[in-house]
C-alpha cells in the first residue's frame, strides 16, 4: 500500500512519464493462459519372455518383462493432439496375440477411451507418432482425417516397399492420404505456435524417431520419450536395442534428450515402463 501511495504521489508530479508504471501497479493480473491437459490412455500391453532384444550388450538376456503401450492425448485450447496410436483396437477381440517375441493384449479400445471424453477420432486435429513400429501405429488409419505431423525420414520408412509387406501396414496405411505436415530437419516443431507443445527430433531407433515436450501449467514440463528407453534400466544404462536403425545416432539422441531433460527439469516418461504409466493420473483424469 505504501509503495503504491508513493508511486501515485510521484505520478501526480510526472503524470505522463509515470502512467505505464502506475498501470502496472493497479491493473488486474494478466489472464492466465488456458490450461493444457495430458491424458495417458491404455493402448495395450506386451509381455516378453526374453528381454534380450532390448539391449545389444546382453543386459537383459533371459529376463521376462511386462511393457505398457500408452497413447497420449494432449488437449490444448487450440486443438487436440494424439501422440502414438498404440496396438490395434482389433486385438481386444483376441485374448492374447503373439507378434514375434511379444504376447500382446488390449483390455479397452482407444476409440472407447476417446468416447469417454466425448470425442471421436474425427475430432482430433493432429496425430503424431514417436515412430512407426507396430505398437505405435496400430490405430493410425482411424486418424487419416487429422493432420499428420511426421518427420519425412520416418514417413519414407513407414511407406517404404518393405514396410508395405509388414502385417501392421494395413493398420496405418490410410495415413498416407492424410493431410500431412512434414517436420523438416532437426528443428523442434511447435505444434500450436505458443511453445507449449513441441515435437523434437531424436532419430536413431528409427530414421525419424521423435519425442514430445509438453509444458503443463501445474505439473510443469513433461517429456514423452517414445522408445528412447524400453525398460526402466535402459535410461540409466544407455542401452541400445538390438532392433534399431542407427546405433551412433541413437546414442546422440539419448544425449540430446538427457540434456533437454536437465535444462528444462522435465519429468521424463519412459513410455513402455509400467511404473511411469501408473504414476500418471488414471484416465479419464488428466495431468494439467
Ligand atoms: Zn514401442
Amino acid at each position: 500500500m505504501k509503495a503504491i501511495a508513493l508511486l501515485s504521489a510521484a505520478c501526480l508530479a510526472f503524470a505522463a512519464a509515470c502512467s505505464p508504471s502506475a498501470k502496472q501497479v493497479t491493473a488486474p493480473p494478466e489472464q492466465a493462459k488456458p490450461e493444457i491437459a495430458l491424458y495417458a490412455l491404455d493402448c495395450g500391453k506386451a509381455r516378453v519372455q526374453d528381454a534380450d532384444l532390448f539391449a545389444d550388450d546382453g543386459s537383459f538376456k533371459g529376463q521376462a518383462r511386462d511393457l505398457v503401450d500408452p497413447c497420449y492425448l494432449i488437449r490444448h485450447p487450440a486443438g487436440d493432439l494424439l501422440w502414438d496410436t498404440g496396438l490395434p483396437d482389433a486385438l481386444l477381440a483376441t485374448p492374447s496375440a503373439d507378434a514375434g517375441p511379444f504376447a500382446l493384449t488390449r483390455t479397452v479400445t482407444l476409440a472407447a477411451q476417446l468416447q469417454q471424453l466425448g470425442l471421436a477420432p474425427a475430432d482430433i486435429e493432429f496425430v503424431s507418432i514417436s515412430h512407426s513400429h507396430f505398437d505405435h501405429v496400430g490405430n493410425g488409419g482411424a486418424f487419416a482425417g487429422s493432420t499428420f505431423l511426421i518427420d519425412p525420414r520416418e514417413r519414407a520408412f513407414m511407406f517404404s516397399d518393405e514396410a508395405r509387406k509388414a502385417p501392421e501396414f494395413a493398420a496405418y496405411a490410410a495415413l498416407e492420404q492424410a493431410k500431412t505436415t512434414s517436420l523438416e530437419g532437426d528443428a523442434d516443431h511447435d505444434v500450436f505456435g505458443d511453445g507449449r507443445v513441441k515435437i523434437i527430433a531424436a532419430p536413431g531407433h528409427t530414421p525419424g524417431h521423435r519425442v514430445l515436450l509438453v509444458q503443463l501449467a501445474q505439473a510443469g514440463p513433461v517429456l514423452l520419450t517414445g522408445d528412447m528407453y524400453h525398460l526402466a534400466e535402459s535410461r540409466e544404462r544407455r542401452t541400445v536395442p538390438r532392433f534399431n536403425t542407427d546405433r551412433t545416432q541413437t546414442l546422440l539422441s539419448i544425449e540430446k534428450v538427457e540434456k533437454l531433460a536437465t535444462e528444462t527439469g522435465a519429468r521424463v516418461v519412459r513410455q513402455h515402463v509400467p511404473e511411469d504409466f501408473s504414476a500418471l493420473p488414471v484416465f479419464p483424469e488428466a495431468l494439467k
